[in-house]
C-alpha cells in the first residue's frame, strides 16, 4: 500500500485564504486591520528567515505587520519595554518573540510579558497551563502542533479513540501536540530520549507525530500499516546533487515509510507551511476577538 501524501502546502493555502477573507471582512465591516508585531533579537540566520516569511505572509493576507529587530546584546529591561509597548498598542493583535533568545535573556519572563490576548504563539504560561488542563480553553495554541492537528483532520483520520504516539517533549512541539491529541480524546504516549523500546512503542500507534530533530530516524518497520504519520522534523543532510550541498529531510524515513503508512506528510512540504498559516489564523482570530466576533 502506498500512503496518501498529505500536502501541507495545499492545506496551508486554504487556511491562508480563510484568513484573507476574514481580514477583509474585519476591515470593511469593523474598520479593524489585524496586526502582528514580530520581535527578533540578534542575527541568527534561520530566525531572520522565519521572521521575514511571517512578516511577508502577514502583509500578503492584508494584515498589518510591524517588526523590531534588536541587537543580540539588548538588556532584558529594554526588551521588556518593547514587548510592553506592543502590548499597549491597539493596532497590534498579536506579538511574536522569535525563539531562541540569546542566553542572557530569560525566555519565560519575556514570554510572560505578552498579554495572553496577544499571545499568538501560544507560549504564555497561562495559555500553556490552560492547554495542559481538562475543561480549560487557552486563547491560543502553539502554531506547529495546531497545524499537525489540522493536517490529521485533513485526511479524515479519526483522532477520538486512536492510539497516538508523540516523539519528542519540547515546549514548542511535542508537549502541546500531545495535549491537543488528548483533548481530542486520543490515547497518547509521549516518547523522549530516555524511552525504552521505542520501535515497539511506535508500532502501537494509529497516529504518529515525530518531532525529535533526527534525520530519518523513524523507520518503516516501526509503523503500523495504515497509520497516519505527521513528520515535524526539519533536518539537513549532505546532498552533492544540490547547489547548497544539502537537502532537507524529516524525522521519518519517508521513502520507505510511505509504503506502510496510510497517510504521511513529506518534509519539506508538510508541517512547515502550516506553522505560518496557523500564526496568521491566530493573529486574525485575535483581531476578531477584539471586534467581539469570537470568544
Ligand atoms: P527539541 O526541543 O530539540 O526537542 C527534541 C525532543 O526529541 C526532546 O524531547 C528529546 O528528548 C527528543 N529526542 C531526542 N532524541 C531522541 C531519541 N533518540 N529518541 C526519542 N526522543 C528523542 O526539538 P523541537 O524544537 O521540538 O523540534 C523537533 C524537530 O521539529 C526539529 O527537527 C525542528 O527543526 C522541527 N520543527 C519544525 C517546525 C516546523 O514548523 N516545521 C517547528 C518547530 C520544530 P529529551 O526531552 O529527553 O531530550
Amino acid at each position: 500500500m502506498t500512503a496518501r501524501i498529505i500536502d501541507g502546502k495545499a492545506v496551508a493555502a486554504s487556511v491562508q485564504e480563510s484568513v484573507r477573507a476574514d481580514a477583509a471582512m474585519l476591515k470593511s465591516k469593523y474598520g479593524v486591520t489585524p496586526g502582528l508585531a514580530t520581535i527578533l533579537v540578534g542575527e541568527n540566520p534561520a530566525s531572520k528567515t522565519y521572521v521575514g516569511m511571517k512578516q511577508r505572509m502577514t502583509q500578503e493576507l492584508g494584515m498589518y505587520s510591524v517588526g523590531s529587530h534588536l541587537p543580540a546584546d539588548i538588556s532584558q529591561d529594554e526588551l521588556l519595554k518593547i514587548v510592553r509597548g506592543y502590548a499597549a498598542d491597539p493596532k497590534i493583535h498579536g506579538i511574536l518573540v522569535q525563539l531562541p533568545l540569546p542566553a542572557h535573556l530569560d525566555q519565560e519572563t519575556v514570554l510572560g510579558a505578552i498579554p495572553i490576548e496577544k499571545d499568538v504563539d501560544g507560549f504564555h504560561p497561562i495559555n500553556v497551563g490552560r492547554l495542559a488542563m481538562k475543561n480549560r480553553e487557552p486563547l491560543f495554541v502553539p502554531c506547529t502542533p495546531a497545524g499537525c492537528i489540522v493536517l490529521i483532520d485533513s485526511v479524515g483520520t479519526k483522532i477520538e479513540g486512536a492510539r497516538a504516539v508523540v516523539l519528542g517533549r519540547s515546549n514548542i512541539v511535542g508537549l502541546p501536540a500531545a495535549f491537543l491529541l488528548v483533548h481530542r480524546n486520543a490515547t497518547v504516549t509521549i516518547c523522549h530520549s530516555k524511552t525504552q523500546n521505542l520501535p515497539d512503542v511506535v508500532r502501537q500507534a494509529d497516529i504518529i507525530v515525530a518531532a525529535i530533530g533526527k534525520a530519518q530516524f523513524v523507520k518503516a518497520d516501526w509503523i503500523k500499516p495504515g497509520a497516519t504519520v505527521i513528520d515535524v522534523g526539519t533536518n539537513a543532510i549532505p546532498d552533492a546533487t544540490k547547489k547548497s550541498g544539502y537537502r532537507q529531510v524529516g524525522d521519518v524515513d519517508f521513502e520507505n515509510a510511505k509504503e506502510v503508512a496510510g497517510a504521511i506528510t513529506p518534509s519539506p512540504g508538510g508541517v512547515g507551511p502550516m506553522t505560518i498559516a496557523m500564526l496568521m489564523r491566530n493573529t486574525c482570530d485575535s483581531a476578531m476577538r477584539t471586534a467581539g466576533l469570537k470568544k
